[in-house]
């Protein structure tokens, strides 16, 4: 089986992150329950694009916390059955620091291992898993969808999907 894994909110914890240093520099208290969004121009001072660019540059070379669930659970997958991709709609300009990131985490990462797509629906996979329900439907894959407060006002059984809780 292809399964892609997507890398923001479902790797490791990038709104999380960014948030604490959002919330020093505007003084503000936004947590995560608060982002029940996708788009966060409504909760933030800041444009949500201002936002994932001002941060992303501490984030991925040193202070991404990667989800201890979804490591085991990449670890599991990992089979000679199975391919793992990671899969992300990210800023081109990360891409990068995600490379160097993934390449220091898993010892079998390689850059053919890493997609970066808008449309993941078009991708060829068996199973994808991701926190942004606008990638997973529509999709012919089975779809798994990392729990985030922005993504629970959905009815899952409508649309296939399964819900998978890693905080
Ligand atoms: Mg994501």
């Amino acid at each position: 089986m292809k399964i892609g894994v997507d890398l923001d909110n479902t790797l490791f914890n990038t709104v999380e992150n960014a948030l604490s240093y959002y919330n020093k520099d505007y003084n503000d208290n936004i947590n995560l329950e608060d982002i029940t969004e996708y788009d966060m121009d409504k909760k933030l001072k800041i444009p949500t694009r201002d936002f994932f660019k001002k941060y992303a540059m501490p984030l991925y070379t040193n202070t991404l916390v990667f989800y201890p669930k979804i490591l085991n659970m990449i670890h599991d997958l990992r089979t000679q059955e199975n391919s793992l991709y990671f899969v992300s709609s990210c800023y081109y300009e990360t891409i990068p620091w995600r490379h160097e990131l993934l390449s220091d985490t898993f010892d079998w990462y390689t850059l053919d291992k890493l997609i970066v797509c808008n449309n993941k629906q078009s991708l060829n996979l068996d199973i994808l898993v991701d926190d942004c329900l606008d990638n997973l439907i529509g999709g012919n894959f089975k779809k798994v969808v990392v729990d985030m407060p922005w993504n629970r006002n959905i009815d899952d059984n409508k649309y296939d999907i399964t819900r998978l809780h890693i905080r």
